[in-house]
């Protein structure tokens, strides 16, 4: 096992040291494959983070409770200094990552950049949490926190947060360490995932008056649609919708039997996400349609815990923190739903999913320090 042959990825707890240490971690993180398709280098990657934490049990007198939930073959490890399933603050990452090339899972280190895949989505994250344990446990500080690693976050976590909610593992604040530049992400999109299935009958294509066209009925309503809905051009905080899947017809001289496309849209509130429902069982009123409708995450920037983050950096860097709103989703939204405030707060990377992933290795430093720094009195 990585740590059992040398126990140098316990540092000092010197600033860079705990830099040196993180870039470590993050890389090994990396040599990781944890897609979706390979649940063998998911398991390894899983038993090398439950055997990081078990290590700081034996070394430390820890006291930790580890626990590994498998559901349909995804390993999550949760970790308490506490007996509870609802502690203070619940610190998430997911180690799976998306596809990449082989190059890609073995990390470069250039400069202040960490290059591979994962890197900012989101090993850096993973580490900078495992190692935010390993000070506090070396410290003797047992807050009133846990760690939540999950390993299907690229395929919706379908199969691991929501099912830990299920458990009971709330908190009263939730982090993911996304990466999301240092900002405090409170803010997300909501999704509506819209399948049509819309019925023709074929006929020959010289004759369309004998059929009905199934083609000619989508784009009609799909126009409706693009009416109200337009897309920003730019990175705005606004609505948007992407027709992702459309399949039809098999032959050019023959009105197809049936269509079936799928639409992805993204709503910046609940009033508008309703509205938007409203308005889609409107205009497919003549279809089968089928929705799936996911809730954004809004936080009140008021919060006492999102103030208490946003302290801590101020503390730290002596910059004031920065809010954002994420156009994508994460794992914030389970607990949003639970009305618990849920934010992103991770280090600055860029190139996420891309084929020159990388992350800060100061901004890892910085958001783990502010992390340290709010946790300890946790
Ligand atoms: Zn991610």
């Amino acid at each position: 096992m990585f740590f059992k042959k040398n126990n140098s990825h316990f540092s000092d707890g010197s600033s860079a040291m705990v830099q040196e240490e993180l870039v470590k971690l993050t890389k090994k993180l990396i040599t990781y494959e944890t897609i979706a398709d390979k649940p063998a280098e998911l398991k390894k990657c899983a038993d090398f983070i439950e055997d990081y934490f078990k290590s700081l049990n034996k070394k430390y007198a820890a006291g930790l409770q580890i626990i590994r939930i498998v559901n349909n073959n995804k390993p999550s490890i949760i970790v308490t200094f506490h007996t509870t399933k609802n502690p203070i603050l619940f610190l998430n990452g997911h180690f799976d990552v998306v596809h990449g090339d082989k190059a890609q899972f073995d990390p470069l280190q250039k400069e202040d950049k960490i290059i591979g895949r994962g890197a900012a989505d989101m090993k850096a994250g993973v580490a900078i949490i495992m190692q935010l344990f390993l000070e506090l446990c070396k410290k003797g500080i047992k807050p009133n926190i846990g760690a939540m690693l999950v390993s299907d976050e690229e395929k919706g976590s379908y199969d691991t947060t929501p099912h830990i909610v299920k458990k009971g593992y709330l908190p009263k604040f939730f982090i993911t360490t996304e990466s999301s530049d240092e900002n405090i992400g409170y803010a997300a999109k909501g999704v509506i995932g819209v399948t049509v299935n819309i019925k023709g009958k074929p006929c020959h294509a010289s004759m369309p008056w004998l059929g009905k066209d199934p083609v000619e009925m989508f784009l009609q309503d799909y126009a409706k649609l693009r009416k109200k809905i337009k897309n920003p051009v730019r990175p705005e905080f606004k609505r948007t919708m992407c027709l992702t899947v459309i399949k039809a017809g098999d032959s050019s001289n023959r009105i197809a039997d049936s269509l079936f496309a799928k639409i992805n849209i993204r709503t910046t509130s609940d009033s508008e996400q309703k509205k938007t429902v409203r308005l889609i069982r409107e205009v497919f009123k003549d279809h089968e349609v089928n929705l799936t409708v996911e809730s954004g995450v809004n936080n009140y920037r008021e919060n006492p815990y999102l103030k208490e983050l946003a302290e801590s950096y101020q503390k730290v860097t002596g910059k004031r923190m920065q809010y954002m709103k994420d156009h994508g989703a994460s794992d914030a939204r389970f607990f949003a739903r639970k009305k618990i405030p849920a934010v992103t707060f991770g280090p600055h990377g860029r190139d996420l999913h891309g084929t020159n992933e990388w992350v800060s290795i100061s901004s890892m430093k910085t958001v783990y320090d502010v992390l340290y720094s709010m946790t300890r009195k946790m």
